[in-house]
């Protein structure tokens, strides 16, 4: 069995849990301890199981609270070496002991009990920014979020994945309309930025995790030729890092039901906790 949760996403604070009944790793720490606590009690997670943290970037939303938890838990928190190396403002900030800290590259796995964990390159404005897959007990999980862009290679992974966590930050309509000033709402929208509604759908199409348009009827071409290993039926979609000012879930989950589905999926609310269980 592993459980799985999102504690929370959006802009007030990101963070996962995977636990698989006796230990348990984090991805992203934007909460205080406190509220971390509070959150992994309400997923039914001991704290005392948690063995690691690791983070996608150094965004406060993702990585506020990495410090506190390191100092206080003395246990391992793990970045990119590029973050570590580049963002050295935010990395004095959060005061992390050396003796805590693990930098890898992308590509590097790492090994926390049951757990292993390879991370990848996302496109994204804070240096060294990955996302993470997660290996445990025969499952797959995927964390695609902040990025501006996909790739190749995080549409394979996601075609394989039997939980995706894929980020649908904006309505593009919406984001063009709305209040955000010029350079901010061209931030957001380009190459180092979020992934829209429309882009996340695109990439799950890709990625062979939704079909055609549901009136369509038509086939879907295949990116690639290896098939999925996964039995399609199990696989969760979570949207999560909705923005409060340039989306709104019921668009969100709209836009997703125009399409086939061959698995299932769930809007995160922001600031909301989801939990699932997989056998
Ligand atoms: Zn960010
Ligand atoms: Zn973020």
């Amino acid at each position: 069995m592993i459980r799985y949760a999102v504690l929370g996403s959006g802009s007030c604070g990101n963070s996962y849990v995977f636990y698989d009944g006796t230990e348990s790793v984090l991805v992203d720490c934007g909460f205080s301890l406190k509220e971390l606590k509070r959150r992994l009690e309400y997923a039914q997670v001991p704290f005392e199981s948690v063995k690691a943290l690791f983070l996608t970037h150094l965004h406060p939303d993702h990585g506020c609270g990495a410090g506190v938890f390191a100092r206080k838990t003395g246990l391992p928190v793990v970045m990119s070496r590029t973050a570590h190396e580049t963002e050295r403002t935010v990395c004095a900030k959060l005061n992390i002991p050396a003796a805590s800290l693990l930098t890898v590259d992308p590509g590097t796995e790492v090994r926390i009990g049951p757990f292993v964990l390879n991370g990848f390159s996302t496109t994204h404005d804070s240096a060294g920014s990955m996302g993470w897959r997660i290996d445990a007990s025969g499952r797959r999980f995927l964390i695609v979020t902040d990025t501006g862009t996909y790739d190749d290679t995080m549409v394979r992974l996601a075609g394989n994945a039997d939980v995706l966590f894929l980020e649908s930050n904006y309505d593009e309509q919406m984001l063009r309309t709305g209040p955000y000033p010029y350079p901010l709402k061209k931030r957001i929208a380009g190459t180092w930025g979020h992934l829209s509604n429309e882009q996340a759908l695109e990439f799950l199409r890709l990625a062979g995790v939704i079909g055609p348009l549901a009136a369509d009827g038509g086939e879907v071409p295949s990116l690639f030729s290896e098939p999925s290993t996964q039995d399609p039926s199990a696989r969760q979609v979570y949207f999560i890092h909705l923005s409060a000012e340039n989306n709104d879930p019921s668009i969100v989950a709209s836009g997703a039901r125009r399409y086939v589905w061959y698995g299932a999926f769930t809007v995160c609310e922001r600031g909301k906790a989801y939990v699932g269980e997989l056998a």
